[in-house]
This record gives C-alpha cells, sequence and structure tokens, in this order.
C-alpha cells in the first residue's frame, strides 16, 4: 500500500483552483487582466449581474472561453492526470475551474465543482449542452429553441455548487486532502479541508504563498504549482 508522510494512503482528494491554471496563462482572479481590469471579476460572476447587464456578462464569458483555445495544460495538470492513472489507489479530483486543462492534460475524471466554461446551460429547458463558441441573448436553445434564456454553465457566486453530495462522500472516506493553487476564500471549497481533516486525512497545501485557510493544513509546499506537483506525485508514486 501507497505511503505518505508515514502513514499509509490509498483514497485521495485533490482539488485545485485557478492557481494550477496560472502558468498555463489563464488569469486567476488576483491577476491583473488587461481585458477587464475595469472590473471586479467577482462582479462578473453573480446572477444579479447577469440580470443587471447580460451583455457585458456574455462578453465576458465569450472573451475567456475564446482564449481557451490558445492555452496548454502545463506540468501540475499533467502530474495530477498521471497519479490518477498511475496512484495504486483511489484519486478524485475536484476542481473549481472552469477550463478544460485538466481533461486536455489526459485526467481520467474530473469533478467541475462550478461548471464548465466550455458548456452553455438553457435557464428555460435545463438543457446543458458542450460548446466552443460564442453564444448570448439573441442566441437560440439548440433544444427547446428558445431565445434569450442561454447563460454559460458555470456557477457563480450564491448559487449551489455542483456534485456536492459526491463531493462530501469522498471527503468523509479520504486518506489524503491536496489542495493546489486556491484561495482558501471561496465556500464551499474553503471548507473542504475541515471535513477532510474530521475524517482523519492528511491535508497538503500546494500554493505559492498560504492561503486563508493554511493553518489548517498539516503541510505546506510552497511554491509554482509547476514545481511542487510533479515532486509531491513522483513521491506518492514512489
Ligand atoms: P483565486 O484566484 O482566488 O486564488 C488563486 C490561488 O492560486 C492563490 O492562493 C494564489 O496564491 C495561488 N496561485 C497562483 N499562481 C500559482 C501557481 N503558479 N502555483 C501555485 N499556486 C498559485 O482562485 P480560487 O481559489 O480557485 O477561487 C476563485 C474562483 O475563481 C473559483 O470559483 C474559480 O472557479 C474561479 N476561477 C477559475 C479560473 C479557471 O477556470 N482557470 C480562473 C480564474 C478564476
Amino acid at each position: 500500500m501507497p505511503m505518505f508522510n508515514g502513514r499509509f494512503v490509498q483514497r485521495l482528494v485533490v482539488l485545485t483552483g485557478a492557481g494550477v491554471s496560472a502558468e498555463s496563462g489563464v488569469p486567476t482572479f488576483r491577476d491583473p487582466d488587461g481585458l477587464w481590469e475595469q472590473y471586479d471579476p467577482m462582479d462578473l460572476a453573480t446572477p444579479e449581474a447577469f440580470r443587471r447587464d447580460p451583455a457585458l456578462i456574455y462578453r465576458f464569458y465569450n472573451s475567456r472561453r475564446a482564449r481557451l483555445a490558445g492555452v496548454e495544460p502545463n506540468a501540475a495538470h499533467l502530474a495530477l492526470a498521471r497519479l490518477q492513472r498511475e496512484f495504486a489507489g483511489d484519486v478524485f479530483l475536484v476542481t473549481q475551474n472552469v477550463d478544460d486543462l485538466h481533461e486536455r492534460a489526459g485526467s481520467p475524471q474530473v469533478c467541475h465543482m462550478h461548471g464548465e466554461l466550455l458548456a452553455s446551460l438553457c435557464g428555460a429547458c435545463g438543457n446543458k449542452r458542450p460548446t466552443d463558441q460564442p453564444f448570448d441573448g439573441a442566441s437560440a436553445c439548440p433544444a427547446c429553441a428558445s431565445r434569450g434564456s442561454l447563460r454559460p454553465d458555470v456557477v457563480w457566486f450564491g448559487e449551489i455548487p455542483y456534485f456536492m453530495d459526491e463531493i462530501e462522500a469522498r471527503l468523509a472516506d479520504c486518506d489524503l486532502f491536496i489542495a493546489v493553487g486556491t484561495s482558501g476564500l471561496v465556500y464551499p471549497a474553503a471548507g473542504f479541508v475541515r471535513t477532510a481533516r474530521a475524517s482523519g486525512a492528511t491535508a497538503v497545501e500546494v500554493n505559492l504563498e498560504p492561503s486563508d485557510t493554511a493553518s489548517l493544513f498539516h503541510l505546506q509546499r510552497r511554491g509554482p504549482a509547476t514545481e511542487q506537483l510533479p515532486a509531491l506525485v513522483a513521491e506518492l508514486l514512489s
């Protein structure tokens, strides 16, 4: 059975945040982002913002979606995919990211708790559909043909993240919890470390700097995810 930090580990939960994609060129919410620097991204990620100024929200998400085509997975995404394929146990990957870089790195399972940029959701019929195309208030839902009902299939502040039952069950049954590139400011993800620890898991944080919940982790791996994760994965697979 694999060992880590002097303990047997078999069931892993890995939580990733914007920091894992930062070195691919996808800006985090805290990075300066030329295109949108006049807005606080938090103000572009709420249902109220969508009701207030849908054209602005469509432009924001169309721009983010289009920019995905120009970025590639980095060594951190690749290391996690390797861990999922080669670890002699279970690795559940849950991401707050709405990009598709884990999938493109070859991860066999990715739980997108905040939804996906490359998908639309119809407010009229509930249809979810993959798309890499821009859409706006004039676009028709491919399923029910209604216009003005499509929105990005992303979870906004104030909405309930996806797959919470499965995530909570995995956290309650893991022996190692790893959080990568997440600020610890956005709940419920910021609370996952507490749930994992309550079930006896060892908790490891990988981040450039201490997150808001850093004190809850047993171990800190400080530095860029592209350096720290390949090293941590090599340790787990050795
Ligand atoms: P965040 O922007 O709040 O925090 C990013 C964290 O990553 C910070 O703690 C920072 O220190 C760390 N970080 C930055 N670069 C790093 C690197 N190279 N290596 C290791 N750590 C690094 O992001 P969050 O905690 O994920 O939460 C904010 C919300 O932003 C989430 O809901 C997420 O959906 C959304 N978001 C997603 C994307 C994406 O899909 N790629 C991008 C921006 C924001």
